[in-house]
């Protein structure tokens, strides 16, 4: 096979584009799709100060090594999740891609930080191991941006991912997820801007890329996430995608160009500050904040009641407040 840009022998294959490419040719292929998102989208401003938040995978790493490569101003940020050796093993990776980048590393631990790990959340809340994580992430990444000072924060969600995200939704038809869909979503008051530079590019594409760059990264999946539906869809498009090639991107980039626009994003204009962080919400207190006090059977209180109460004082625990879980849980 020769490659399609300069004939020199290919080193990879992109059935979807009927192409190959040697290294040089691939790796230029890749930043190429990823300047045009960030150019179709208008995601990234070249005077952004943007927030890569690095999982110690591929895809994120791939990110933070193109952004840096495009000549954006991007930090990484590493969340520890507590999951065993996954977990440490990632920190080690995304602080030595760091180091041999020369670029900073924000870093936040949920146990050091918040009081809780993932695997801890997923058995004492209510909430599943995966949305508990997923909560968290959220929450964190857009606290720490804000509280960094960034304009915007990137995520390494591939066009697999992407996809596979869009088909859940699709065959529940669950509207108001597909409405937030996007590649770009607009800051809001309280919210940072969050971008997908690496929707156009696939899995495999960020593989080959991070393996080209020579970039260690972690291989395995985390462990607790086997048999999640998500990967499931993968698996589901990827049988398609062997017979069809294109049938994936055709499924993505066809929603974001012909059919995202028909959903209506939620109404955010009723969001308040949550009495507990001030991250906003529709309720009294953020979801993260119901979750972290249900996992550490902590009373709800608003910061302020409990500088002026004291640790001590004798709440009412309401169940629909703390979730059942708390309720005659560990109450001082
Ligand atoms: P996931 O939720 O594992 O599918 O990851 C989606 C994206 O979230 C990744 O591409 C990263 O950008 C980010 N991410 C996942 N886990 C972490 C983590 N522990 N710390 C920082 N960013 C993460
Ligand atoms: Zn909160």
């Amino acid at each position: 096979m020769r490659c399609r840009r300069c004939r020199a022998a290919a080193v990879v294959e992109v059935r979807r584009h009927n192409a190959a490419f040697c290294r040089p040719c691939f790796l230029h292929h890749v930043r190429e799709q990823v300047r045009r998102a960030i150019a179709l989208h208008d995601l990234i401003r070249p005077e952004d100060r943007v927030l890569v938040a690095v999982s110690g995978g591929k895809d994120s790493l791939a990110l933070w090594d193109l952004l840096l490569e495009l000549g954006y101003r991007a930090d990484g940020l590493y969340l520890g999740l507590g999951i065993g050796d996954y977990s440490a093993r990632s920190g080690q990776v995304a602080r030595a891609f760091a180091r041999s980048r020369g670029a900073a590393l924000v870093e936040v631990d949920l146990a050091r930080d918040y009081g809780f790990d993932v695997p801890t959340a997923g058995r004492r809340g209510s909430r599943s191991t995966c949305a508990v994580c997923g909560l968290s992430k959220r929450y964190v990444f857009n606290r720490a941006a804000l509280e960094g000072g960034y304009d915007v924060i990137a995520t390494g969600h591939n066009l697999d991912d992407e996809a596979a995200t869009l088909l859940g939704n699709t065959l529940r038809w669950q509207t108001e997820y597909m409405a937030r869909q996007s590649p770009l979503l607009p800051a809001e008051p309280g919210f940072v801007r969050k971008v997908k530079p690496l929707y156009r590019v696939s899995e495999l594409e960020t593989a080959a890329y991070a393996f080209l760059r020579g970039i260690d990264y972690v291989v395995e999946e985390c462990p607790l996430v086997a048999g999640n539906t998500q990967l499931r869809y993968k698996q589901a498009l990827n049988q398609l995608e062997q017979t069809s090639p294109g049938t994936k991107a055709q499924f993505l980039l066809g929603y974001l160009e012909r059919a995202a626009t028909l959903f209506a994003a939620e109404d955010r204009s009723q969001l308040r500050p949550c009495e507990r962080c001030g991250q906003p919400t529709p309720g009294r207190f953020c979801a993260f904040c119901r979750a972290r006090a249900q996992v550490l059977g902590e009373p709800l209180a608003p910061v302020s009641d409990r500088e002026i109460a004291g640790e001590s004082s004798e709440e009412v625990l309401a169940a629909e407040v703390y979730g059942p879980a708390a309720v005659g849980g560990r109450h001082p």
